[in-house]
């Protein structure tokens, strides 16, 4: 049975995030992702404008109260998919703000459906809330489709949108100094983002760290998932299947240089197109050819949604 969560009634659990200087950032991650990529320029440098090409995003920037939100979680899906845990990604969202008087931009990742009689699917979320709560929302649902299993990204219309799990960087869409990670040509064995939360977690250790916003994949093809219904047993029963997409791809969702002692998901972005891939981001297999750039801010705190008994 299909029966959302209230999101009144979800617990929610939040810890401030050590934020750094964007500065000294830069220097740890252009040291760290050079023994990864052949070419790494890392800066400091007023957002774009993300609303325009070729990011495509609903909000412009990503300041303004940066908060990370976490919920639910793989548990919610297997062994399988409980219909009772799932949440609403906007109303879940404007409860954690808290900041009613402000734009709420929400970027990020679900794992679907999006509907009682929906498929699995990865979820892009690409949403912003006005202060006078009317919603724009570009966001998309990456979806297998047919006999012959073929990728599709539909957009979502609906403002209410429902996942077993989320991550979500939440912002008030302003413009300001983020950090750009610019990398060509990957001569490591580590995807774009693990080698940037490795660099993260070397430096600043036990202290976490997380960010959220977007990075684009210029160059290359990449690995991706995608959840679909299990042709072997019962209906709702979920499984993964892995696709080669070619670029450009842009993908939004989270990071955190370590769980936090909350269970938190550490690497988690999304992509979409304007094409029909999308999907959710492994690593590229063309590392000759890849070319990666990255706009991110830091969170100043993460709340988690619906957990509260956390083993790492
Ligand atoms: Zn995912």
């Amino acid at each position: 049975m299909f029966s959302p969560l209230n999101s009144k009634t979800v617990p929610l659990n939040a810890k401030i995030l050590h934020v750094p200087d964007l500065h000294e950032v830069v220097s740890v991650l252009q040291t760290e992702l050079s023994k990864n990529f052949h070419e790494v320029m890392v800066e400091v440098v007023d957002c774009p404008n993300l609303m325009e090409e070729p990011f495509n995003l609903v909000g412009g920037g990503l300041g303004g109260s940066p908060t990370l939100l976490e919920s639910g979680g793989p548990l919610n899906l297997l062994p399988l998919e409980d219909r009772r845990k799932v949440y609403n990604i906007r109303t879940l969202s404007e409860l954690v703000n808290e900041r009613d008087d402000k734009d709420l931009l929400i970027l990020g990742v679900g794992a679907g459906p999006v509907h009682l009689n929906g498929k699995n699917c990865e979820i892009i979320v690409n949403m912003k809330v006005t202060s006078n709560k009317d919603v724009k929302t570009k966001c998309y649902e990456a979806v297998v489709e047919g006999a012959e299993e073929k990728i599709d990204l539909k957009p979502i219309r609906e403002s209410d949108i429902y996942a077993y799990m989320t991550n979500l960087f939440l912002s008030e869409g302003k413009c300001g100094k983020v950090l750009k990670v610019y990398c060509r040509k990957r001569t490591g064995s580590m995807n774009f983002l693990e080698s940037i939360r490795l660099a993260l977690l070397g430096f600043y250790k036990e202290k976490c760290v997380g960010l959220g916003g977007i990075f684009l994949m210029k160059n290359g093809t990449f690995i991706q998932h995608l959840a679909k219904n299990s042709k072997q047993s019962l209906p709702y029963t979920f499984e993964l299947k892995t696709y080669e997409m070619p670029g450009p791809l842009n993908a939004v969702g989270t990071l955190f240089s370590h769980p936090n002692r909350m269970g938190l998901r550490v690497e988690h972005f999304h992509s979409f197109s304007k094409s029909s891939f999308g999907g959710h981001y492994h690593i590229d297999n063309t590392p000759s050819d890849v070319e990666y750039e990255g706009y991110f801010n830091f969170a100043e705190k993460v709340v988690r949604a619906d957990i509260l008994h956390f083993n790492n």
